[in-house]
């Protein structure tokens, strides 16, 4: 099988697995318990705390681990709003944020919340500017993502991580997509909230976690044992945590040499699509852009049958996000760049993994164009351009 999905998971890194298992046998036991066994536990959970806040350029107390992504944005934005609703009622995020975020503010808008969500250009970005305008005196929070999970862009943190200061705003960033791919450093680009999951940097799932800045006022999450102090009872998920630490150290390693690699394989895939495939559109910014993201739209075809016809040739890619797949909603990323539905509707997402090939991109470059052919062959829409055009 060729895997071209790794924005939607990644598999578990092998020495990620090996670093895990002890932790659920011989070194079982519950890290709050005083013998030796839970010391253990203790440890593994410093270290790891330790090695996440390295990463981020934070301290290891501002470090709490979480189930995933999807959590850590609950928490930062339903959080952050309760602790200071007396302050103000606004919010900022984008029209292309996560559902994880999208969903959390359509809640908090229920709650009484007002949230003002930016437009994107057609490449999928957005202007500090726009942030600087959006400003009320009511403003209490910013969420706004690092990098978009569908057609890759990589916003202006750091610019607008200033605004936020400047003006005393607090910065959240879902930085789910960026962590494990780009350098982060939360002081340099002033972020108060960042979140992160395991299991988009070949860590396990069900792992994540939320950086705080430390004295922000978050309320817990979870009320009970004290854990997390005090922010997330519960007793801690030992392997899963050992392994998110040791997935994210190993993708930081030599980072400037897999990212060359998996960008230029990216380009590689980009030029060969638009060489072999004519009336296709690249959807996000050309050089503002993860560097394993390649998402396309062709005229006159239906991207969920463009993926059956790849998954019978042992190819996985996916359409839009991997949450909107099998509802035949078109992406709102896609709608808020201003596509048409239709070309909406014939996007292709395929993103790349530290162990994909150029022997498996060319089998790509070689079908794709077969099976967009096949599928304009059968398309009405298609026949009336060409009596059109001919
Ligand atoms: C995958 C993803 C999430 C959700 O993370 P989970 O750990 O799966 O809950 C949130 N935001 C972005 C940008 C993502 O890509």
């Amino acid at each position: 099988m060729i895997y071209f999905d790794h924005a939607a998971t990644t598999p578990v890194r092998s020495e990620v697995l090996e670093a895990m298992l002890p932790f659920f046998s011989e070194k079982f036991g519950n890290a709050s318990s005083v013998y030796k066994l839970a010391q253990v536990n203790k440890k593994a959970l410093d270290d790891a705390r330790a090695k996440v806040a390295t990463i981020l350029g934070a301290q290891p107390n501002e470090i709490y681990f979480t189930s995933g992504g999807t959590e850590a944005n609950n928490w930062a934005l339903k959080g952050m709003a309760e602790a200071l609703r007396k302050q103000g009622n606004h919010l900022i995020t984008t029209k292309i944020e996560h559902h994880a975020v999208l969903r959390t503010c359509q809640y908090l808008e229920k709650q009484g919340f007002e949230v003002t969500y930016l437009d994107v250009d057609e490449n999928g970005l957005i202007t500090p500017e726009q942030v600087e305008k959006a400003l009320k005196k009511e403003t209490i929070l910013i969420s706004i993502m690092y990098a978009n999970n569908e057609i890759g862009t990589i916003m202006p943190v750091a610019e607008i991580g200033k605004i936020a200061r400047t003006h005393g705003v607090i910065f959240h960033t879902d930085a789910v997509q960026a962590v494990g791919q780009l350098p982060i450093d939360v002081n340099r680009d002033q972020i108060d909230l960042l979140s992160l999951s395991g299991h988009k940097f070949y860590g396990p799932k069900g792992t994540g976690a939320l950086y705080v800045r430390r004295g922000l006022p978050l309320p817990s999450l979870l009320h009970g044992g004290g854990q997390e102090r005090g922010r997330r009872g519960g007793t801690e998920n030992v392997p899963g945590i050992v392994g998110l630490a040791t997935a994210l150290e190993l993708a930081y390693q030599d980072l400037d040499i897999k990212t060359a690699k998996i960008q230029a394989l990216r380009d590689y895939m980009i030029d060969g699509i638009y060489q072999r495939i004519p009336h296709c559109r690249l959807n996000g910014d050309r050089t503002q852009r993860l560097p394993n993201n390649v998402n396309f739209s062709f005229a006159f075809v239906e991207g969920e049958s463009l993926l059956l016809l790849l998954d019978l040739e042992g190819i996985a890619a996916s359409s839009g996000s991997a949450c909107t797949s099998g509802s035949l909603d078109p992406s709102h990323v896609l709608l808020a760049l201003g596509l048409p539905h239709e070309l909406a509707h014939g996007s292709l997402r395929l993103t790349l993994g530290e162990n994909n090939t150029r022997e498996e991109v060319d089998l790509l470059l070689e079908k794709l164009p077969l099976f967009v052919q096949r599928m304009r062959d059968m398309s009405p829409l298609y026949e009336d351009y060409l009596k059109q055009n001919s």
